[in-house]
C-alpha cells in the first residue's frame, strides 16, 4: 500500500488553480515518473507532495498519517528528517565547499560537525567527487553539481526523495548519467522516488510515470501517452 499519497488535492495561485483534484499515492520503494507539458501543474503538485506547499484542499498522507494538517514546525521537520531535494539547478550554497554543502542537512539536524562531515565524505565517495570535496561549487560542472546536489539529498536517509528535473540543467548523456545515478542509489537504499522530468529517457528509468494535464493526473496507458 501507499507511503504517500495524495488524495483529491487543490492548489491555487490566487483564483487560477494549477493542481485541480489530483490523486496521486507511491509504495515504498517505487520510483515514479511525473510528466506533462510545461505549466500542467508538476511542481505544484510535487511541492504539495513534499509538504512545501499544503493543499487549498484534499489530503495528503506519509506513511499512515496526515501531512497536510501539521503545523509548520512539524512539517518541516517532517522534510528535514524524512525527504530528501534535488533541483534543476542543484542549488547548492555557493559559499561553502562540496563537502560543506553534502554536511549541511546532518548539522541542520544537529548532527556533531565530525560525524556530518564523515558520512559527507562517504556519499562523495560512492559518487565518484571525493576529489572535489574541498572545492567550492562554482568550480563543478553541471553534472558534478548534480551529483553533489544527489549526495546531500541522501545523506539524510530519507524515505522520499523529491526530484524536479533534476537533468533539466545537463546535457542529455549527462542527464542520464544522473539520473541513473540516482535511480541505482535509490534502489540500493530502499529509497521512494518522484521525478518531475519532461525528458522520456529520464521517464524510461522509473517503475511508473504518470502525466499530469490541466493539473490532473492521468495515466499515460489510458490516454495513449505511453512511449
Ligand atoms: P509545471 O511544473 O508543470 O511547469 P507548475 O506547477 O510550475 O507547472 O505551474 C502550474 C501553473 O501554475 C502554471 O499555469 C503556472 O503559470 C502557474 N504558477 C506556478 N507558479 C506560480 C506562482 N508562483 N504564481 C502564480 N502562478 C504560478
Ligand atoms: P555511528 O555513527 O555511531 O558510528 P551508525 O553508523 O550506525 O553509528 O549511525 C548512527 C546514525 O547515523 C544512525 O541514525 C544512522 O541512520 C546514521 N547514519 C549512519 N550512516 C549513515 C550514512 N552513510 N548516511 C546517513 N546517515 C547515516
Amino acid at each position: 500500500d501507499a507511503l504517500l499519497r495524495a488524495e483529491n488535492i487543490t492548489r491555487s495561485y490566487g483564483n487560477t488553480p494549477a493542481v485541480r483534484a489530483a490523486s496521486l499515492s507511491v509504495t515504498a520503494g517505487e520510483v515514479l515518473a511525473i510528466m506533462g507539458p510545461s505549466g500542467s501543474g508538476k511542481s505544484t503538485l510535487l511541492h504539495c507532495l513534499a509538504g512545501i506547499f499544503t493543499p487549498d484542499s484534499g489530503e495528503v498522507w506519509f506513511d499512515g498519517r496526515r501531512m497536510d494538517t501539521l503545523d509548520d514546525a512539524r512539517r518541516s521537520e517532517l522534510r528535514r528528517t524524512a525527504f530528501g531535494f534535488v533541483f534543476q539547478f542543484g542549488q547548492l550554497v555557493p559559499e561553502l565547499t562540496v563537502t560543506e554543502n553534502v554536511a549541511l542537512p546532518l548539522l541542520l539536524g544537529r548532527a556533531k560537525r565530525k560525524d556530518a562531515h564523515a558520512r559527507a565524505a562517504s556519499w562523495l565517495e560512492r559518487l565518484d567527487l571525493a576529489k572535489l570535496g574541498g572545492r567550492h561549487t562554482g568550480e563543478l560542472s553541471g553534472g558534478q553539481a548534480q551529483r553533489v546536489a544527489i549526495a546531500r539529498a541522501l545523506v539524510t536517509r530519507p524515505r522520499v526523495v523529491f526530484a524536479d528535473e533534476p537533468t533539466g540543467a545537463l546535457d542529455s548523456l549527462t542527464g542520464e548519467h544522473v539520473m541513473e545515478l540516482l535511480v541505482g542509489l535509490a534502489r540500493e537504499e530502499g529509497v521512494t522516488v518522484i521525478v518531475v522530468t519532461h525528458d522520456a529517457r529520464v521517464a524510461a528509468g522509473a517503475d511508473r510515470e504518470v502525466v499530469v494535464r490541466d493539473g490532473k493526473v492521468t495515466d499515460p496507458y489510458a490516454t495513449g501517452i505511453v512511449r
